[in-house]
């Protein structure tokens, strides 16, 4: 069995469906290592085990809306396609989603996924409350109000505090949005006007191949209601005269409307649209690195000076903010963030001393590696940037003392010398 992009063979003996939350209450007591596995779109061995992974496709679906809460329990494994689709019917939203909606809900939140947006904090941060089956077998509730900092401790959890079988998501009324595609953004307007460009519309991406100091396309995409039209030229960036790929040249069929349609949140926040996998399905590698927003421009030209050896390999680069939040292991924690996404060739071996050398030039902002993705950030300095972790390990192994849970990714990455 592979992950999405087919780079990682899951070592797992076995794959259980359970149908039950009495079947997995039983899998995670059996004493032996556990795994589940959400719509398998990691990039690394996040959610692999030598024992069994557990997929909760065929568990009941649940979706209720609290509308005095104004919140959304749903089942861990529902996929945010159907979900945003089934909320706008009935006249919510989420407050963001990331680029891709095919993805899981529970796998998302497990490794801080994300959008953009200077006010969005990521997909994590709509979490409300959460259940899960922790080793022993038992159904263990949190929420953000009756459990504060243990709360703040188990939502972007990595896996490793047990089966998450619901989550409760905050919702607000369902909204429009219109998303125009600009090209041409000089990067050294960025020096100067970075703050603008970012926090110009509800959610905004840059994308650059590094082919040139240039940045090829801002996504801009705005709330119908309350954002002011943007202007034809945009600091010297203009309006695209068709739909756009974010890889230049790539067709834009598997791509969310764009030239300034209005339409509902959800086929629009996405760049990739519910109902299409995206045209470069399973063919790439991602790599992402989080870091202070207040030094983008500094991280910016670091990356600018190694632009051939990242282009060599690029299909393409994304810019994108998210709000700070107070979860422990988000990428965002305590800092408004700038993040920058790699979509690399399917070529792990000419991508690998790229990451290095990318870590490197990052490494003085204190870049963290977004934890679904490829990264070689030593254990040690992954310590240095996330001031929780030992409380972290604390909590899981409140929950799992015998390490059902873990698995050789926390092992490597964030469990050393803690276990
Ligand atoms: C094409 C593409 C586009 C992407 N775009 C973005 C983007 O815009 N922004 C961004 O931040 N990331 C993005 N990603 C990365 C992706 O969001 C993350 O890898 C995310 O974890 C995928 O969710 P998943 O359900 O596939 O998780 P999986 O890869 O299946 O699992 C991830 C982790 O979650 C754990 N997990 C899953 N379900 C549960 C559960 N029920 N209980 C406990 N643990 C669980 C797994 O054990 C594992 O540790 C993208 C990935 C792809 C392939």
């Amino acid at each position: 069995m592979w992950n999405w992009a087919g780079n990682i063979g899951f070592q797992a003996e076995e794959v259980c469906f359970p149908a039950s939350l009495d079947e997995v209450r039983s899998l995670a007591a059996r004493g032996s290592k556990v795994r589940v596995l959400g719509s398998g779109h990691s990039f690394n061995d996040i959610a692999d085990t030598p024992g069994s992974l557990i997929s909760l496709a065929k568990l009941p679906s649940t979706a209720e809306i609290d509308t005095t809460a104004s919140t959304v329990k749903v089942d861990a494994s529902v996929r945010y396609a159907e979900l945003s689709r089934w909320l706008h019917d009935k006249g919510y939203a989420l407050p963001n989603l990331a680029s891709l909606p095919h993805i899981s809900v529970a796998g998302s939140i497990a490794t801080a996924t994300h959008g953009s947006g200077d006010g969005n904090g990521n997909l994590a941060t709509a979490v409300s409350a959460l259940e899960l089956v922790t080793a022993g077998g038992d159904v263990v509730s949190l929420s953000r109000d009756r459990d504060g900092d243990r709360f703040n401790g188990a939502v972007v959890g990595l896996g490793a505090l047990g089966i998450v079988v619901s989550v409760t998501l905050d919702v607000m009324p369902t909204f429009e949005v219109r998303q125009r595609v600009y090209e041409g953004l000089p990067l050294e307007v960025l020096d100067d006007h970075f703050s603008e460009v970012v926090s110009g519309a509800y959610s905004v991406s840059l994308f650059t191949t590094w082919r040139d100091a240039r940045i090829d396309q801002v996504w801009v995409k705005q709330r119908v209601v309350g954002e002011d039209p943007m202007p034809e030229d945009w600091f010297g960036a203009r309006p695209a005269d068709g739909p756009r790929h974010p890889v230049p040249g790539m067709s834009a069929v598997a791509c969310t409307e764009q030239l300034g349609v209005p339409g509902p949140w959800f086929e629009r926040l996405p760049h990739f649209r519910p109902d299409f996998a995206p045209s470069s399905s399973g063919d790439e590698l991602q790599s992402e690195f989080l870091l202070p927003r207040r030094h983008a421009v500094d991280a910016l030209h670091a990356v600018n000076e190694i632009r051939d050896r990242v282009a060599a390999v690029l299909q393409v680069c994304e810019v994108r903010t998210v709000a700070a939040d107070d979860l422990w292991m988000s990428t965002a924690y305590g800092q408004d963030t700038v993040a920058l996404h790699f979509t690399w060739v399917k070529d792990t071996d000419a991508v690998r001393p790229v990451i290095q050398l990318l870590e490197e030039r990052l490494a003085p902002f204190g870049a963290r590696p977004h934890w679904g993705k490829l990264f070689t950030t030593p254990a040690d300095v992954l310590r240095s940037l996330y001031p929780r972790l030992p409380d972290f390990h604390a909590l899981a192994r409140h929950y799992d003392p015998n390490g059902t849970f873990t698995n050789d990714f926390l092992a490597r990455h964030l469990f050393v010398e803690l276990d």
